[in-house]
């Protein structure tokens, strides 16, 4: 009996230290404008947690671009190389593409022995290349970056490397021009390749999702990390002193993972987790909501359960100890088991941590556990989208007898992707904050990788041959 309290008083604090009641979320979406202004606003030595970077590109694709064009991606985890023979608006695009994971050692190893890597892969993809697929004579094969880690740009294909974040922790990149290490790297492998255009992810999937559907506003990636890009008036950014682009607008990249505010309801698992990091200190926010981290929260709590109130029996399972064992995905499949008795999350607890039995109670808390975790990121990941929509004023119906206005946020990353109860969750939340007369004319889409067939396309709007 003495054993049922500690749990019972474990999951009370731990319901309400994780709470995001919607009060709050919608103090995070002004925290959040609010953020957004200052960023746009700071000088390069202002440390404002929302960087606001400058995209450089200030026109999104029209659909007329034609051509053949390479695009590479590389985000947290896999690494995807893609080539798309552009054929304007009614044909559309052919496309084909080959996802390869990053090899765990090249994530913290040089930054030569990295882009030695992607260059030898794409040579092998740049192999492969058939008959639908045409360059015309006397041309160098052009290519679009994605590189979805924190840039300084300085044009449209070139910009030095902020930060590593995710899992990556390079030494020597950090203030070097990422294109200048791809291009050495393809000319030490022999690939004639140029890049043309780097891109954030964020960035390539907003322009990759205003091809498909030109009401989208916004992008949102929740995969490993996350992040969010948006169209913005330049009148609305202090900080850009280059010529007055002809659209008016510049797509800013918010990097707004490395969000902070008072608001934000951390924990003491938060505080750990961040504590123990390779980033200590930063990217709050994504270490709230994305697929790196949320298994990580869970672990945690279930390791204070098994601590101080036996839940996995009178010893502490050992594995249970270690960083990082409680991958998201097994956190989204225990999460997703709808069997009476919670067999599917026993087994992964078994395979996991090892512990053959689990008491019933045990498989009903962490399921009740893994709910609290995703259902906070989820809707922190809303409230987000929310601030952007009011910073876009978007966020109400419009006034009567104003004509309607659609808005799409384009949303990627494998975390949004697989993790129903997660994406759902995040839906729910956001019409929850519009209202039913603003949400109606809001549509979130998924735009399933997105940020490939963008990036190529900015290449081709950004080519040398145009
Ligand atoms: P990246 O963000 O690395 O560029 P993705 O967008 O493909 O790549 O996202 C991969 C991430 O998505 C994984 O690191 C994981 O956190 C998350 N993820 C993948 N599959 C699932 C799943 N079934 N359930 C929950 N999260 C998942
Ligand atoms: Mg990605």
């Amino acid at each position: 009996a003495g054993r049922r309290k500690k749990v019972a008083d474990v999951i009370g604090e731990l319901e309400q230290t994780l709470a995001t009641p919607t009060p709050l979320l919608r103090g995070i979406a002004d925290a959040m404008v609010e953020e957004m202004e200052r960023g746009l606003r700071a000088d390069p030595h202002a440390h404002a947690p929302l960087k606001m970077l400058i995209s450089y590109v200030d026109n999104l694709p029209t659909g007329d671009e034609h051509g053949l064009f390479y695009a590479l991606d590389l985000g947290g985890t896999n690494f995807r190389v893609l080539r798309v023979q552009l054929a304007g608006k009614e044909k559309r695009a052919v496309q084909q593409y080959e996802e390869v994971p990053i090899p765990p050692h090249l994530m913290v190893g040089t930054s030569t022995e990295l882009f030695d890597f992607i260059a030898a892969e794409l040579e092998r993809f740049v192999e492969t290349e058939g008959d639908d697929f045409h360059l015309p004579e006397g041309r160098h094969r052009e290519l679009g970056f994605t590189f979805s880690f924190p840039v300084h740009q300085t044009s449209i294909s070139s910009g030095t490397l902020v930060k590593w974040t995710k899992g990556f922790c390079i030494n020597g990149t950090v203030g070097e021009d990422v294109v200048a290490e791809l291009s050495s790297a393809m000319e030490r492998q022999g690939l004639d390749m140029k890049v043309t255009a780097l891109v954030n992810d964020t960035v390539g999937t907003l322009a990759g999702g205003i091809y498909a559907d030109n009401d989208v506003v916004a992008a949102v990636i929740l995969g490993t990390g996350t992040n969010a890009a948006y169209v913005e008036h330049v009148d609305a950014i202090p900080k850009w002193k280059g010529p007055l682009p002809r659209s008016g607008n510049m797509v800013i990249n918010m990097e707004w993972g490395n969000f902070k505010s008072d608001k934000l309801p951390r924990s003491d698992y938060d505080i750990a987790l961040d504590f123990e990091s390779l980033n200590p200190g930063e990217q709050m926010y994504e270490k709230m909501i994305s697929g790196m981290y949320l298994g990580e929260v869970v672990r945690r709590i279930l390791l204070r359960l098994a601590h101080d109130a036996s839940l996995f029996g009178d010893v502490v399972p050992p594995k249970l100890e270690k960083l990082f064992v409680l991958r998201t995905p097994d956190m989204s499949a225990m999460h997703h088991d709808t069997s009476h008795d919670l067999k599917h999350l026993g087994a992964k607890l078994k395979d996991i941590l090892g512990v053959a039995d689990t008491s019933l109670e045990a498989r009903y808390i962490t399921l009740h556990v893994c709910d609290k975790v995703a259902e906070r990121g989820a809707r922190l990941a809303a409230a987000g989208i929310y601030g952007i929509l009011k910073k876009l004023g978007r966020d109400r119906a419009p006034s009567h007898g104003s004509p309607k206005q659609r808005t799409v946020v384009a949303i990627d990353g494998g975390l949004y992707e697989h993790y129903k109860k997660f994406s759902s969750r995040v839906e729910a939340t956001l019409a929850e904050l519009l209202g039913e007369a603003a949400a109606s004319s809001v549509v979130v889409k998924m735009a399933n990788d997105g940020s490939g067939i963008g990036a190529a396309l900015l290449a081709a709007s950004h080519s040398q041959y145009n």
